[in-house]
């Protein structure tokens, strides 16, 4: 069974149920989602400050990031309280718990698909995320030469069509690629740069859940880029 389904006094089912009742709206939301048993302490500003200071021991240190998986493990076997969600790609070289220092079990929250757009599921894995586990941070994480955003790139600049569902994720990417066509640099990472700070600001205009506790000083939701090359995040927002 999915712990995320059993996890803390509101269950996932009990969240849907509410919402489904029209109980969680606006600012009935904070009262309405109970928190987990657990909640995280770390602020949104410490959180960021753990990444970075993760990341950096990600590229000075790489053999210091070796996590103590079976510690962790049965520490967090019954609860979790992840302090940061991270949205990411896919891509196989984009893993977030290695890329912020070696972060073990029950830290992230992490959703990834290719090109880290933010679906319908997505947003929802968001708000279960802060409204429910407590989570005071949200990374938009694109990274350099993205396969989904150059594909985008392509779709605009070439007519290119992709099959399947990949149409569809491409086309999600489109805007970013378009608002980032003629700028100086390169097209591709300008519209890495274009899509993450996009979809952040999205992620908290557009999700009642998420803006109420940005409002409230409780959530913060930021963009950044990973550098494939230097292995560095750089925070954009
Ligand atoms: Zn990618």
């Amino acid at each position: 069974m999915c712990t995320l389904c059993d996890e803390g006094r509101l269950s996932r089912r009990g969240f849907l149920s509410l919402a489904a009742a029209g109980v969680v709206s606006g600012l009935a939301a904070s009262a309405a989602l109970a928190a987990p048993a657990a909640v995280t302490t770390v602020t949104a500003d410490e959180a960021l400050a753990r990444l970075r200071a993760g990341n950096e021991r990600y590229v000075e240190a790489p053999a210091l990031c070796a996590a103590e998986l079976l510690q962790r493990r049965e520490q967090v076997a019954t609860s979790q309280a992840p302090w940061a969600t991270i949205v990411s790609c896919a891509d196989s070289r984009v893993p977030p718990e290695l890329l912020f220092g070696g972060l073990g079990v029950g830290e992230l929250f992490v959703a990834r698909n290719a090109g880290n757009i933010v679906d319908t599921a997505t947003m929802g894995t968001l708000e279960y995320g802060a409204g429910v586990l407590g989570v005071p941070l949200i990374v938009v994480l694109g990274h350099e030469r993205c396969g989904a955003v150059a594909a985008a790139c392509e779709a605009v600049e070439k007519g290119t069509r992709f099959p399947g569902a990949i149409g569809a994720l491409v086309e999600a990417i489109v805007p970013a690629v378009r608002a980032a066509a003629g700028r100086p640099g390169d097209f591709v990472d300008n519209a890495v740069r274009e899509s993450a700070l996009r979809t952040a600001a999205r992620i908290a205009r557009e999700s009642g859940i998420v803006a109420e506790r940005v409002g409230a000083g409780r959530l913060k939701v930021v963009a950044a880029r990973y550098d494939l090359d230097a292995g560095r995040v750089e925070f954009l927002s």
